[in-house]
C-alpha cells in the first residue's frame, strides 16, 4: 500500500501496519449523560482515526453498542434473551453508521459490513470484500458484532482480525491501560504494562471477555489496551512506544 501521507517512509518506521480498532460504545458516548451517541465525542474520534489512516496503517474497526443497548442486562429486565442480542447488535449498526459520517466528513472512505444481512443500509459481512476494501484504502467498519447472539462484539473483533491478518488489536478506552483493581475504588491499584493472556483469565480482568481472550490466545493475536481520549495515543502505539497494557502469550 502506497505510503499516504509520509512520502519520506513515515510508513516503514509504523510498528503496526495492519490493525483492527476495537471501540466500546462506550467510547460513543457523552460521559456525563451516560447514554447514546455524542457527535463531538464520534468526531473526534473520527480525526485520531483519520491520522493514523492517512499514516497508511491498514485500519479496520469494529464498533460495540453498550451505550445504547446491552443484551444481558435487558434480558435480566424480562426481554427474552435472543431478542435483547439482537437489539444489541442492532445498536453496534447505529454506532458504525455514526462513525462512518464522522469518518466520510474527514476524507476517508469507508465501508460499512454488517453480520447480520441488513443491504439497504449497509454491506453484509464477506471477508474477501473486506479484504479488497482495504487494498484500495477503505476504512472498513465491522458491525453487528458477530451475528450470533450469546456472543460481544470484543468476539466478533478477535474473530475479524483473524479473518483479516491484523498484527494486533488495539482496544480504544478511557483508561490508560489495565489496572489490577479498579482504581476509583482501590486507591493501591496499579497499572500493568505488560499481561500474558492466562493471568488475565485467571485473574477476570478487565480487558476483553473469556471467549475473545480465547481466541486470541490460541491465535497469538497480541491486544494493546490504550486511552484513545488522550490525543496522540493512538499514533503512540502504531509507532510501537509502550502505552498502556499489551497482552500477548508468555
Ligand atoms: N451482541 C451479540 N452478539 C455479538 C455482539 C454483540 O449478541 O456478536 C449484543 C449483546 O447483546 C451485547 C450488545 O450486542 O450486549 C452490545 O455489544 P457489546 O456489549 O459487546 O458492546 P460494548 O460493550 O463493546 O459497547
Amino acid at each position: 500500500m502506497p505510503d499516504r501521507a509520509s512520502p519520506g517512509g513515515e510508513r516503514e518506521k509504523l510498528v503496526y501496519k495492519r490493525v483492527l480498532v476495537k471501540l466500546s460504545g462506550e467510547a460513543f458516548m457523552d460521559s456525563e449523560v451516560g447514554y447514546g451517541i455524542d457527535t463531538d465525542t464520534v468526531f473526534s474520534i473520527a480525526e485520531r482515526l483519520a491520522e493514523v489512516h492517512r499514516m497508511g496503517v491498514r485500519l479496520a474497526l469494529v464498533v460495540g453498542g453498550g451505550n445504547i443497548f446491552r443484551g444481558d442486562a435487558a434480558s435480566k429486565n424480562g426481554i427474552d434473551r435472543v431478542t435483547a442480542d439482537f437489539m444489541g447488535m442492532l445498536a453496534t449498526v447505529m454506532n458504525a453508521l455514526a462513525l462512518q459520517d464522522a469518518l466520510e466528513k474527514q476524507g476517508v472512505d469507508t465501508r460499512v459490513q454488517t453480520a447480520i444481512n441488513m443491504q439497504s443500509i449497509a454491506e453484509p459481512y464477506i471477508r474477501r470484500r473486506a479484504l479488497r476494501h482495504q487494498d484500495k484504502e477503505r476504512v472498513v467498519l465491522f458491525a453487528a458484532g458477530t451475528g450470533n447472539p450469546y456472543f460481544t462484539t470484543d468476539t466478533a473483533a478477535s474473530l475479524r482480525a483473524m479473518e483479516i491478518n491484523a498484527q494486533v488489536i488495539l482496544k480504544g478506552t478511557k483508561v490508560d491501560g489495565v489496572y489490577s483493581a479498579d482504581p476509583k475504588k482501590d486507591p493501591a491499584a496499579v497499572k500493568i504494562s505488560k499481561l500474558s493472556y492466562i493471568d488475565v483469565l485467571k485473574k477476570g480482568l478487565q480487558v476483553m471477555d473469556a471467549t475473545a481472550i480465547s481466541l486470541c490466545m490460541d491465535n497469538n493475536l497480541p491486544i494493546i489496551v490504550f486511552d484513545l481520549t488522550t490525543e496522540g495515543n493512538i499514533k503512540k502505539v502504531i509507532f510501537g512506544e509502550e502505552i498502556g497494557t499489551i497482552v500477548q502469550g508468555e
